[in-house]
């Protein structure tokens, strides 16, 4: 070892740290951004320097000698700061194209590709026009028009008939909300990738990976997340508009199927559309990987431990309490129904295995409402483990705190 990590430096890694550019958020320290080929990378202010540092020549132990001239309180040791550089390069070099490990989002199961990137680019760079200050001022204004008089001209009665037809139109709804976070992304000269299908927690879900918008201004982000409830908002406006012209019920129906998954976007206690808009307006990353550090943060203050500052101002950390309080709660609340409705799947399904085997042995086809009992309890086996580990890991473990640097986590829309 000479004593530097220039020499394990590609030409390409050094192109991304040379690119490295500062993250928008809340925290005290400033955190940086290095986008790679498939991935970003949040670093931190201290392991930016690192990188820069080795970048223009540096041996370790000159940049522990210039941090430690710099510090006022402990000092690193060369080797500290040999480790922590192999660390970033390894991160740097695991991401290629080729990559075996595919970043994966916790809370989604699988994700299968519906418009690849190319496609995504070639739709939403045209509709990112929408986004102008005069075209979003005017829908806005027509979309919140529309809502206020369908809502006040009894437009939520329950029609009688048409749902398959308003369901499609709700179907084309969602692929058009996901268009608009791409659309967004485009906006603000960020390059959107694919647009899929995904499980989320138990729900299916399309989704738009739009990952790179880590590298916006947090205002752009918000943009960025609320893009899908603006696209959606603006066809279900239309939806409603055509109905009072055709008097076409589906039309009225699958208005009001929009407003209530918009209202459902909005929660932001799960990860959805809510989710984002409050980490981004925050100015706090991984909004859900920070609550072990504020509980762990507080419960330490209680029993009068010395604690470190937590690093971000008086008033996020009062926000990220509450949030935390009203997390912890409602994933108890959605496990513990979870659970009520398994215990009643598995306690039908000796019977209904019973029955299927008897139905095989006589020659007839087994009864549909036995068919789908075991069909859902071989979906959902595997959910009451992923239950069990959340509940342990939110309410028991002193999870370590989010990483200083590491993959930033992977933006999907859904
Ligand atoms: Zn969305």
């Amino acid at each position: 070892m000479s004593g530097s990590a220039q020499p394990y430096l590609t030409s390409e890694m050094a192109d991304l740290i040379r690119k490295a550019i500062s993250w928008d958020g809340a925290a005290r320290k400033r955190e940086y951004i290095i986008s790679g080929r498939t991935r970003h990378f949040r670093v931190s202010e201290s392991a930016c320097f690192i990188l820069q540092r080795v970048l223009s020549g540096d041996t370790f132990a000159q940049i522990a000698g210039t941090i430690n001239a710099q510090a006022t309180g402990s000092q690193v040791t060369e080797e500290q700061v040999e480790s922590a550089c192999l660390r970033l390069i390894a991160q740097l070099e695991a991401d290629r194209d080729d990559a075996e490990v595919k970043p994966k989002a916790f809370g989604f199961w699988g994700r299968r590709q519906l418009f690849p990137k190319d496609l995504v680019l070639a739709i939403a760079r045209p509709m990112s026009a929408l986004y102008g200050r005069w075209p979003a001022g005017l829908l806005l204004i027509f979309t919140l028009c529309i809502s206020i008089i369908a809502l006040k001209g009894g437009g939520t009665r329950m029609p009688h008939t048409g749902y398959l037809a308003a369901y499609l139109l709700f179907l084309l709804s969602l692929m058009v909300h996901e268009f608009g976070h791409a659309a967004a992304c485009c906006r603000f000269g960020q390059e959107p990738n694919e647009i899929g299908f995904t499980v989320y927690l138990i729900y299916p879900a399309l989704y738009s990976n739009v990952t790179s918008a880590w590298r916006l201004a947090r205002w752009q982000r918000v943009v960025v997340d609320a893009g899908g409830i603006f696209f959606q908002s603006i066809i279900a406006s239309t939806y409603m508009g055509l109905y009072w012209i055709t008097g076409w019920d589906p039309f009225r129906f699958a208005f009001l199927m929009v407003l209530l998954s918009v209202a459902w976007s909005l929660n932001p206690l799960f990860k959805y559309d809510g989710y984002w808009i409050l980490s981004d307006l925050l100015g706090v990353a991984n909004l859900h990987r920070q609550m072990p550090l504020v509980w762990s943060h507080f419960w330490n203050r209680l029993r009068g431990r010395a604690v470190p500052l937590l690093p971000w101002p008086g008033k996020i950390i009062a926000v990220l309490l509450v949030y935390s309080v009203c997390t912890s709660l409602a994933w108890t609340l959605f496990s513990w129904r979870l659970l009520q409705s398994l215990l009643v799947l598995f306690t039908r399904l000796p019977h209904s295995l019973a029955s299927m085997g008897s139905s095989v042995w006589a020659g007839t086809f087994p009864a549909t409402n036995d068919l789908r009992t075991c069909v859902a309890a071989l979906l959902l086996l595997p959910l009451p483990m992923m239950i069990a580990v959340q509940i342990i890991r939110r309410l028991w473990v002193n999870s370590p705190p989010a990483p200083a640097s590491g993959v930033a986590a992977l933006k999907l829309k859904a």
